[in-house]
């Protein structure tokens, strides 16, 4: 048996401890007093492991080692990009990989974590889909990408260095509904790491049933929509999800989210040359956008060797830019991050997975030397 599937068989039966409530704890830790339950939560919402708790006694971090962990998430790999981002590679207990994106601003430090391992929805563009979905990730191991990332990066939960969370990685966050909901709860919770909704989005390739019912969960996170074709047949060729919910759908639950959360929706557009950056599709694009607070964010694409589609040049974009601006609408265009890092989604799992099967292997380095 290889070492990796060793270590795998070790540690994939062990509960993961990040964010479970103090009681939660204690009906799992009889022995625990509630106070050392909740020096336990404390613990691992800074991103500390068993073996870091230290005002737990000795006996019983060897006891609680054998039959947890603290998070379900560990770093891997950490690539570091010339523009000040950085790609987080994570494994999870199961040998899994999963990626995640850490981005330095003037306002605060935003995360962008995974939802899913791979993804269903196969857009022509994503190499998130090109191996379909895998399994959804547990709340637990979206919210450890966060805890995991905002310990790399020197925070605690009471001074984060995370400030702003996007779900925007690899996977369809409306596809795993209930645990996106849970990783929402947790990581808003006071005595969690207290996120406001405010530094929160969600960016979903438009599934219009689970947009509607998020905007009745009561909860008010920035939503982003990845419209990316103004034009049925066009977005159901670059998207898929397309035959099920047409535009006319999520254009509409956009607006119901609106209409229930207060919230200006964003809608992403990713510019791909010669499919949807023509004048023809600026102007639809505004006319379907048109009569409530919305925002366009261009990008242009991050070119997907086995997709196969081009990213056209910063001319063009410009061009499309201040055809929407001409039109009254409100857009911008997003320089995209970690462009030498392998930044489009799923592209770095995709790279390494190939390398270590390539050299038959998958190393267990922790942080890797590529910081
Ligand atoms: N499934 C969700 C969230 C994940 S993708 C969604 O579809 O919105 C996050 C954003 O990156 C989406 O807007 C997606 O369309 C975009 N994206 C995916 N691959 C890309 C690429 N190669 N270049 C640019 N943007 C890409």
């Amino acid at each position: 048996m290889s070492n990796d599937a060793i270590e795998k068989m070790s540690c994939e039966d062990k509960i993961p401890l990040l964010g479970l409530s103090a009681e939660e704890i204690s009906a799992l830790i009889p022995d625990a007093p509630s106070y050392t339950s909740r020096q336990i939560r404390s613990f691992c919402t800074d991103g500390k492991s068993i073996d870091e708790m230290t005002s737990v006694s000795k006996k019983m971090r060897a006891e609680l080692a054998e039959r947890f962990v603290a998070n379900p998430v560990e770093i891997y790999r950490v690539f570091a990009s010339s523009d000040g981002s950085k790609k987080y590679l994570f494994r999870l207990t199961d040998g899994n990989l999963i990626e995640g994106v850490y981005m330095p601003h003037d306002y605060g430090n935003t995360v962008c974590v995974s939802t899913q391992i791979g993804c269903r929805m196969n857009c022509a563009f994503c190499a998130s889909g090109l191996d379909g979905l895998v399994r959804n990730l547990t709340w637990q191991e979206i919210l450890g990408q966060v805890t995991a990332v905002n310990r790399n990066e020197g925070g605690t939960a009471a001074k984060r260095a995370v400030t702003n969370i996007v779900l925007m990685g690899s996977g369809e966050p409306f596809d795993n509904y209930d645990n996106v909901m849970r990783f929402l709860d947790e990581v808003n919770a006071k005595d969690g790491l207290n996120v406001s909704e405010r530094n929160i989005s969600l960016s979903t390739s438009g599934l219009a049933d689970k947009m509607r019912m998020f905007a009745d969960s009561g909860k008010k996170i920035t939503l982003s929509v990845s419209l990316h074709a103004p034009f049925d047949e066009m977005r159901s060729k670059l998207m898929p999800v397309n035959r099920k919910f047409r535009i006319a759908d999520v254009v509409s639950a956009a607006r119901y989210y609106f209409e229930k959360t207060g919230r200006r929706v964003i809608f992403e557009y990713t510019l791909i040359a010669g499919e949807n950056d023509s004048d023809a599709c600026a102007e639809r694009l505004a006319e379907l956008t048109a009569g409530f607070p919305a925002h366009i964010n261009l990008i242009r694409l991050n070119e997907v060797k086995e997709r196969g589609m081009k990213r056209p040049d910063a001319k063009a974009a410009e061009r499309f830019l201040a055809k929407l601006t001409d039109y009254g609408v409100s857009a911008t265009l997003r320089r995209s991050f970690g462009a030498d890092i392998e930044g489009a989604c799923g592209q770095l799992r995709r790279r390494v997975l190939s390398e270590n099967n390539a050299a038959g292997t998958a190393d267990s380095n922790g942080t890797g030397g590529e910081q």
